[in-house]
């Protein structure tokens, strides 16, 4: 019966990416110390990467309260609405709400 011959690799301790914890990878690319640290890091990773989303939506909406927070697309629909009603197109409308509000609102 012939063996298969695998060499063993000897791999440095790592520190867990999520646990800290120091452990033998069985693998060069291995980055935490079991699967359950791997799901977990990646699931934080996904939720503080959706923090940021809302985090950015949420400054845009202050300086543009045409931006609905939880519908940042909808305020783009509006304005093009808003565009249409006055007889503008989309960019002579933003480029009137720019000037109008820099008029009305020194604040920032
Ligand atoms: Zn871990």
């Amino acid at each position: 019966m012939a063996a298969t011959r695998k060499k063993a690799e000897n791999f440095s301790p790592k520190k867990c990416k999520f646990c800290g914890k120091i452990f033998i990878p069985t693998a060069r690319s291995q980055r935490y110390c079991n699967e359950t640290c791997r799901i977990e890091y990646g699931y934080a990773e996904r939720k503080s990467v959706r923090s940021e989303y809302n985090k950015s939506i949420e400054a845009a909406s202050e300086i543009d309260p045409y931006i609905p927070k939880d519908k940042p697309n909808e305020g783009l629909v509006n304005i093009a609405a808003e565009a249409r009603k006055a007889g503008m197109s989309y960019g002579q409308y933003v480029l009137y709400l720019q000037t109008h509000r820099k008029k009305e609102n020194k604040a920032w």
